[in-house]
């Protein structure tokens, strides 16, 4: 019989010590060498003959990489080698940015997220990474070292589709920054998967709120949905309804029939387009109604 899964193929395994090594060999090798960090994306597509290279380029040692720290002026900055874990039980991540922990929760199972990364979630750039509309709502960054040095890319401009990013070869991504959140801020994630543990999702809704007297309606909304196009994005037509009406009952159910006609799902083994669809109504309204709950008790 054919075993479906031989086996991790033979490559090399490369550890630079420093960020403009790792750019220069990965832009040297570019389409046979990647970055990797927790290695849950890489390995599994490695072992399943989807992803092909000589080289795997391990990025955890490198400048910045391990950084998990709040600075009250600046926000949250999330290296890309810290466990997704370590980032749902940091106590600032607790206290200031609930929702990500709430979504780094979602994601597979405790023992994957021991090894899986926020970053490598992004770069992976799966229609359906858990952590990436939460980010997105946040208005994450990301911090880059490249063959020309350091740039930073904001999270709503770096997928160009499934799997694909503005990253250059050479590039490494060394950690998220995530500005510290508006004042009052309440968001959620809310996750649709076959099983309530380990499974990707079939439509994922990031919702945060906060109030802002420069809104019409005294607050403003944020939407991002994951699973539901080609990458995940942000509901702006939603948003902005919630930010011009007197948020009521009626609004909200507004809002939601706005997202679901925002989306552009697929059928695949995981749920149906119409499905997805009907979900991203009824988890939006969901979502929108807890955070409203909270922000107008
Ligand atoms: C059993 C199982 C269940 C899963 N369940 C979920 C789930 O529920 N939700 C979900 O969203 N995901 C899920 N995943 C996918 C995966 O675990 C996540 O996407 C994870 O966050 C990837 O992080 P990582 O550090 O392991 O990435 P890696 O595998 O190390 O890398 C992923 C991708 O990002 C690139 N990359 C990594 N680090 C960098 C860097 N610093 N700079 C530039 N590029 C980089 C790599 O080249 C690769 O293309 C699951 C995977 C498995 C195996």
């Amino acid at each position: 019989m054919i075993n479906p899964h031989p086996g991790l193929p033979e490559l090399e395994y490369v550890k630079p010590a420093t960020l403009v090594e790792a750019s220069q060999f990965l832009a040297e090798h570019n389409g046979t060498a990647k970055p990797f960090s927790g290695g849950t994306d890489c390995f599994v597509r490695l072992r399943d003959g989807v992803l092909k290279v000589d080289y795997l380029v391990d990025i955890k040692g490198l400048d910045g990489t391990k950084e998990l720290s709040f600075d009250p002026k600046k926000g949250l900055t999330i290296g890309a080698a810290v466990p997704m874990n370590k980032v749902a039980t940091n106590k600032d991540v607790i206290a200031h940015y609930p929702n990500l922990a709430m979504a780094a929760n979602s994601v597979a199972s405790y023992q994957l997220r021991n090894r899986a990364t926020i970053v490598g979630n992004i770069c992976n750039a799966s229609p359906a990474g858990d952590t990436i509309g939460t980010c997105m709502a946040l208005d994450g960054v990301l911090n880059v070292h490249g063959t020309d040095g350091f740039r930073q890319i904001p999270l709503n401009s770096f997928f160009l589709g499934p799997g694909r990013t503005v990253l250059k070869p050479g590039d490494v991504v060394i950690s998220i920054t995530l500005p510290v959140p508006p004042a009052g801020m309440v968001g959620v994630y809310k996750k649709l998967g076959r099983n309530t543990i380990g499974d990707l999702s079939i439509v994922g809704v990031a919702v945060l709120g906060y109030p802002n007297s420069k809104s019409p309606s005294g607050y403003t909304f944020r939407i991002a949905l994951a699973s539901v196009a080609p990458v995940p994005f942000e509901a702006l037509k939603a948003e902005a309804l919630l930010s011009e009406k007197k948020i009521t009952e009626e609004t909200i159910a507004q809002a939601a029939d706005i997202a679901m006609e925002s989306v552009t799902p697929i059928d695949d083994v995981r749920g149906s387009a119409r499905y997805r669809k009907l979900m991203v109504r009824n988890l939006t309204r969901e979502a929108i109604t807890e955070v409203w709950n909270q922000l107008s008790k």
